[in-house]
């Protein structure tokens, strides 16, 4: 990217230095940050704060980092792009912790430690009180996992946030989706589908509307999720399988049906309901854990003989897991409820049909 004067120049820019011209044709006086200060400023560490592993870290063309020996390095690449991730009213604190918290719930669907992080910002315009509360949830999120801002690139244009995480496995260590066989049991982390019921409540549908302490507390599920990354490393050895539930648990369940090349029998009566859940229509309940998404609970399977580990994991990391269903040889996905099969009204669920 270039430089002109004192402000990020990215393509939209137009008549240097003085104006910067935004998609929506909106005119903004100049930053007034330079690039490079902008990244000092708030992406930087001094000396002595925050994690430090990287040989060579932020501010030379490339960042150098090595794994330890015997482990093997897991990565992964989110994005997140204002108008379809986030609404641009969001408080910036909890998107940066948001955008990191993502990356991270991968790596914890792997069974892997952190070390690292990449940025890719691009601002429409450089305001300085936006990117100190942004850097703040961002970097709060990376010391409490131990992650440490290795580089990154900042540029000029529609507000988005593109994250690349790094972190450790023992060689052969990792939990992927292949993994399931039938009679493991399938179980997910948590309370999925609060993120659902908040977005259904800005969206004005839910009638009657959420009562003000709810609809704060799943909003900040929403806007504030919580990478299950304890959960993640002590499943390893433990899970046959695993993935963090982005999409809607079907949805994601799917990915480990078809890649693991298995069926489930899924108890509907055995889901875990949120308390703000249970006080709203069957149907409403079902759809949010079901087929919300944007939760970042971790879905597993796990041989039935390891249900006395599983539950002593509950313990350790202080997080409910709850068993829904069991993984079969027949593949598909079939519902039940009290024992009676059920009519499965998910079927031609699709996350990229009108996914918000
Ligand atoms: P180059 O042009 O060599 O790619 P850049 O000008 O993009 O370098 O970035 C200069 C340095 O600042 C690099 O070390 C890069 O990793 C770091 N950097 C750029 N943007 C960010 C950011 N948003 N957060 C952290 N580090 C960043
Ligand atoms: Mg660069």
């Amino acid at each position: 990217m270039g430089t002109h004067g004192t402000h990020v120049c990215g393509r939209l820019c137009v008549s240097c230095p003085n104006v910067l011209v935004l998609e929506s044709g909106a005119m903004m006086t100049p930053m007034s940050l330079g690039e490079f200060d902008l990244i000092e400023r708030y992406f930087w560490r001094p000396a002595g704060v925050g994690p430090k592993r990287a040989i060579v870290g932020n501010g030379d063309d490339c960042a150098v980092i090595a794994p330890q020996s015997g482990m093997q390095l897991a990565v992964s690449t989110d994005t997140m792009v204002e108008g379809r991730h986030f609404l641009s009213t969001v408080d910036p604190v909890r998107l940066g912790h948001k955008a990191l918290a993502t990356n991270l719930s991968d790596l914890a669907a792997c069974g892997a430690k952190p070390l690292a992080f990449t940025l890719a910002l691009t601002l429409p315009r450089v305001e300085e009180a936006w990117l100190e509360a942004f850097a703040h949830g961002l970097l709060q999120l990376a010391d409490e996992h131990d992650c440490e801002l290795i580089g990154g690139d900042t540029t000029a244009g529609p507000l988005s946030i593109g994250i690349t995480v790094m972190g450790e496995v023992p060689v052969g260590g990792a939990l992927l989706r292949s993994g399931a066989k039938p009679g493991d049991e399938v179980w997910v982390s948590g309370y999925p589908g609060e993120a659902r019921l908040a977005l259904e409540a800005f969206r004005g549908t839910l009638h009657p509307s959420l009562p003000a302490d709810a609809f704060d507390a799943v909003r900040l599920a929403m806007e504030c999720p919580t990478p299950r990354v304890a959960l993640g490393q002590g499943l390893r050895g433990i899970a046959t399988s695993a993935i963090d539930i982005s999409d809607g648990l079907l949805g994601d369940l799917g990915h480990i049906l078809k890649r693991s090349g298995v069926g489930v029998a899924l108890n509907l009566d055995a889901l875990p309901v949120s308390p703000h859940l249970k006080p709203r229509s069957l149907e409403l309940m079902q759809d949010c854990v079901l087929a919300g998404g944007d939760d970042y609970e971790l879905l597993f399977t796990a041989a039935p003989d390891r249900r006395a580990q599983v539950q002593q994991l509950e313990q350790d990391v202080g997080l409910m897991l709850t068993c829904i269903g069991r993984i079969e040889a027949e593949r598909g996905v079939r519902l039940f409820n009290q024992g009676q099969p059920g009519a499965n009204r998910w079927a031609s669920f699709d996350h990229f049909k009108g996914a918000a």
